[in-house]
């Protein structure tokens, strides 16, 4: 998949298309990556949906902190502004349902609905699921694959039951760019593309994150007893059980990082979040490696 590059003219563009295909649409239907909800929403979601009746998406559950999910179904829970949280996972089809129910539930009172379907339409940033969720809901009628910005204009309505209609091409929103927290958490998650940032001190960090919210992956991960203070030494030690050796066994650093970040986008150190909802200030904003 190519890298979408957003500058100002996509972002405004985009904007505008969004805001026009909105017009025709009941329900606004939000993917987020229920492992870094906020990161992953994108910063004119609000003006864009205005009081357009949005259901929420915490995607990728399966691989989140269940415990951590289920607060930011708290948060998200929001009656009197029309907007109603679900998590599912679409890669395993859990829960798909809850999203058809959703948006059915966020047009209740509506005097069209017992006449004909609810319409929607999907947005998110990119990496977050949203062709996997049309996919899914649309089994074998398959979803355009966009990947420009934005969305294209000849959008066909795909019938997921007789209750709902999605569009076929989701609308591809731009990510938060403003702080670097965010752009950390979203590259260890895999949804920048990696040479846009420093790459290994941002797996550092996350590997400092796991070790200090989630040790005992680490330990079970690694064979590990006990874990080191020192971020280095951590690091050593999984090169070391995990035989990442140079010539003359010295510890290959660049591919134990390489190791553990491959180990945490595949979900092998467990289900886990980067953030919980109300944070005053996120485990990531800390100064990486001085
Ligand atoms: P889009 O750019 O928002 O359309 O995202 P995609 O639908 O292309 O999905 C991005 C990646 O996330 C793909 O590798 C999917 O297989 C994966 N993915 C999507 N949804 C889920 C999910 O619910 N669980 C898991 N584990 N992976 C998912």
């Amino acid at each position: 998949m190519k890298p979408i590059q957003w500058f100002p003219g996509h972002m405004s563009k985009t904007r505008r298309l969004i805001k026009e295909n909105l017009k025709k649409v009941d329900v606004v239907v939000e993917i987020l990556d229920a492992r870094a909800p906020e990161s992953s929403r994108n910063p004119i979601i609000d003006e864009l949906t205005g009081d357009k009746p949005r259901l929420v998406v915490l995607n990728k559950s399966d691989l989140a902190d269940p415990i951590v999910t289920g607060q930011w179904m708290d948060y998200f829970a929001s009656p009197e502004q029309h907007r109603l949280p679900v998590e599912v996972s679409s890669k395993s089809g859990q829960n798909l349902g809850s999203i058809a129910k959703g948006c059915r539930t966020l047009c209740e009172g509506a005097k069209w609905l017992s006449r004909r379907p609810v319409r929607a339409m999907i947005v998110g940033i990119p990496n977050v699921g949203k062709s996997t969720v049309i996919n899914a809901l649309a089994g074998r009628k398959k979803a355009a694959v966009g990947n420009k910005p934005g969305l294209t204009r000849d959008m066909q309505r795909l019938e997921v039951s007789p209750n709902l209609q999605i569009y076929d091409t989701p609308g591809i929103l731009w990510p938060k760019f403003e702080d670097q927290a965010i752009g950390y958490k979203l590259a260890l998650l895999g949804s920048i593309k990696d040479t846009i940032l420093v790459l290994d001190e941002i797996t550092t960090k996350g590997l400092e994150y796991m070790a200090v919210h989630y040790p005992d992956r680490i330990k079970d991960r690694y064979s590990l007893e006990t874990l080191p203070d020192d971020t280095m030494e951590l690091i050593e030690e999984i090169g070391r059980r995990r035989g990442c050796l140079m010539s003359g066994g010295v510890i290959d650093y660049e591919k134990a990082i390489n190791l553990f970040l491959l180990d945490l986008r595949q979900g092998k150190l467990g289900r886990f979040s980067l953030e919980t909802p109300g944070e005053e200030r996120s485990f990531f904003s800390e100064t990486i490696r001085e």
